[in-house]
């Protein structure tokens, strides 16, 4: 390819048929603006075409050439702009690594505050921790937090969400965490309907502060039961609760293609790493990539926040129950 080609064969090489061949005018389309002459940029294709630049992620074809002709682009989410990382397990449960190693390794790598889910007793598989572990682990936290302040963590717990919808603690240890990350584990094999009620059920408990991994998915192994997207988002801009998006590669659950539906609603969503060891963080990467295709931004993303926003942040929404 002659060098001189290189932008505008980038471009066709980085975006969606329905991006290049959608008309923004009655008469044009990217295509054509492509094959008019050699560019020296990407950002120069857009620019001969009156248009802001649009970054790759968004070269979908959905509504970024109407938004890019107005100017009204979102700027995107940068990985730089997390402050702290949430749903993270340690040796508790079925992590590799200590409290204090995922605490100090977090705290070395500039961020501000771990959120610690450990799995919840009905997964015993996992070595999901009983009502006596749960307090002991709050009280090393408590002592961890001392040691090492003002990096801060948080007390939570990944709480399966039972076949009728309901989380696995009674409501005396759930009010101990300052958040809660519901989940679904087993009985996978579910109608959308099943399944739809049962996390609506779960969002809908006042304890429920974030939907963990919607569907279940693993991809290239395992279907995710069927949901109705909209109706969980929905309940989840009813009752307050953030969605993650999972940003483990086999997971990154909430889709991307739901992440704009989510931002109409004001649903916050939170870049969870799952982080299962120490390596496991580097997997916000991935959230954050599956965020910008669906035009996150950092003001929408939870753990965006300072360690002391995110504190007032729970502390204010435990207020609300009862
Ligand atoms: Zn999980
Ligand atoms: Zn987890």
């Amino acid at each position: 390819m002659p060098k001189a080609r290189f932008a505008n064969e980038i471009l066709l090489h980085s975006a969606a048929l329905a991006h290049l061949a959608q008309p923004f005018t009655s008469t044009t389309n990217l295509l054509t603006v492509v094959r008019e002459q050699e560019y020296t940029s990407e950002a120069d294709i857009y620019k001969s075409a009156g248009m802001a630049y649009i970054a790759p992620e968004l070269r979908e074809g959905t509504n970024e050439l109407q938004l890019a002709l107005e100017n009204k682009l979102p700027t995107l989410l940068e990985l730089t702009d997390l402050k702290g990382s949430l749903h993270n397990h340690s040796t508790y449960s079925d992590g590799a690594h200590t409290l204090e190693q995922m605490a100090t390794f977090l705290r070395d790598e500039g961020y501000e505050y771990l959120g610690i889910s450990d799995h919840s007793k009905t997964a015993s598989y996992a070595g999901g921790l009983r009502e006596g572990d749960v307090l002991r682990q709050q009280k090393e936290i408590d002592e961890l937090n001392k040691k090492l302040a003002p990096f801060k963590i948080f007390k939570g717990i990944e709480s399966d969400i039972l076949g009728d919808g309901s989380l696995d603690y009674e409501e005396d240890i759930l009010k101990t965490f300052d958040f809660v990350v519901a989940s679904i584990h087993s009985s996978l094999n579910m109608d959308e309907q099943k399944a739809t009620t049962r996390l609506i059920t779960a969002i809908e408990n006042p304890y429920t502060t974030m939907l963990g991994h919607p569907t279940g998915r693993l991809l290239l192994r395992r279907e995710g039961y069927p949901i109705n997207h909209k109706m969980m988002i929905d309940a989840c801009a009813s009752n307050n609760v953030i969605i993650e998006i999972n940003s483990n590669p086999w997971r990154l659950d909430l889709d991307w293609r739901y992440v704009q539906y989510a931002l109409e609603k004001g649903v916050m969503l939170s870049i969870n790493p799952d982080a299962h060891h120490t390596n496991g963080y580097a997997d916000m990467k991935y959230g954050v990539l599956m965020g910008r295709k669906g035009g996150l931004t950092k003001e929408m993303t939870f753990n965006t926040k300072s360690a002391e926003e995110v504190e007032t942040y729970f502390r204010k929404r435990k207020e609300k129950i009862n």
